[in-house]
């Protein structure tokens, strides 16, 4: 089969098994090798130290798999428009884990292509690939100056996945660029940490100091942090081309309730996995839960939560302990 007709053979597949976008890459696309290596040592990336492992495979597919012809990005969207109120969580991570969502369709892709005689390697967010450069080049959209990848049918609300495949494929047509001047995001953010126009730095990101980092959170961003006990939306709900967006088909993706923050404060481990169990938030812990939360009540809380919160100052855990003081302190210096 000839390339274009191929790449739309594989277009239908994946749109007929729920993926909302594709889109093909060529195997050397430019994904901004220049603008990563400087950002990784530049230390942006925090401790995310497994971002700065071979930083040449992340940035060449033929060193992963060396017949490596084409890349094919699809995207799921996940946007929940009426997410619980009573606390923040990011949206992408209110209901079922999108890797196990995403890598099953994704294999099952795999499968048809290896029927055309494809050898494959698919990729949900933990593989050696950037994500958002290689969709930008498959022509699903642009990286805007949050850095994160704007659709125009669908926003900013897309899981990527992606497949280092063997098949010739035609690739995609690039789409423009299309911020223009706007700066929301920028403007927007909290701590500040679109430091200038497509560069994020991490260690003053909400979504990273709630998620990734494992330590205290410093405490110039504790304020900031307001209401967010997982992950940060700000640069994507204010973001403009989000008024497209549509709510998500995927069910699994609906938003579980949220429990009782001050009753997390309680919990043991085993409750927290219980209670998150097949979610992105499992991962996270109980201990960087209660740090997370201890922060919130801290912003957010009344009178009512000191107990809950006194009840941690004691915690075995330094880290925990600390986020348990500082939140009684703001809370008895606000009422
Ligand atoms: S996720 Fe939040 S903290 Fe991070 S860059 Fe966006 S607005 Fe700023
Ligand atoms: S908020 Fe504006 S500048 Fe930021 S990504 Fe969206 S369109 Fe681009």
């Amino acid at each position: 089969m000839e390339a274009v007709a191929l790449r739309e053979r594989l277009r239908a597949e994946a749109l007929a098994m729920g993926f909302d976008v594709f889109g093909v890459a060529p195997v050397h696309a430019d994904v901004r090798a220049d603008y990563f290596r400087q950002w990784i040592a530049d230390g942006m990336h925090g401790d995310m130290d497994w971002l700065a492992k071979n930083p040449e495979r992340r940035t060449d597919a033929t060193r992963v798999l060396p017949e490596a012809r084409s890349i094919i990005v699809v995207g799921l969207n996940y946007y929940q428009p009426h997410p619980p109120a009573a606390y923040r969580i990011a949206k992408y991570a209110l209901g079922a884990d999108y890797h196990d969502v995403m890598l099953r369709r994704l294999k099952k892709l795999c499968g048809v292509m290896r029927t055309l005689g494809g050898d494959q390697k698919p990729y949900v967010d933990t593989g050696p690939v950037l994500e958002k450069p290689l969709a930008a080049e498959a022509g699903l959209g642009w990286q805007g100056k949050s850095t994160i990848l704007l659709q125009r049918g669908f926003g900013t609300w897309l899981f990527l996945g992606v497949i280092l495949t063997t098949l010739e494929l035609e690739p995609s047509a690039k789409e423009a660029h299309r911020c223009g001047t706007c700066t929301r995001c920028l403007d927007a953010c909290p701590t500040a940490a679109i430091v200038a126009p497509y560069q994020l730095d991490a260690r003053r990101c909400l979504a990273y100091l709630t998620i990734e980092h494992d330590g205290p959170i410093p405490e110039e961003f504790r304020r900031p942090l307001g209401d967010r006990v997982f992950g940060c939306d700000e640069c994507l709900d204010v973001c403009p081309w989000n008024r497209w967006a549509k709510a998500t088909q995927e069910a699994r993706f609906a938003p579980r309730a949220l429990p009782d923050l001050r009753e997390t404060l309680a919990w043991t481990d085993e409750q927290f996995v219980e209670h998150f169990r097949g979610t992105p938030v499992k991962r996270l812990g109980l201990r960087r839960w209660q740090r997370n939360a201890l922060t919130v009540l801290g912003n957010t809380g009344t009178a009512a939560d000191l107990p809950a919160i006194r009840s941690l100052l004691g915690h075995a855990d330094p880290m925990v302990a600390e986020h348990a003081q500082w939140a009684e302190r703001e809370l008895v210096a606000r009422s």
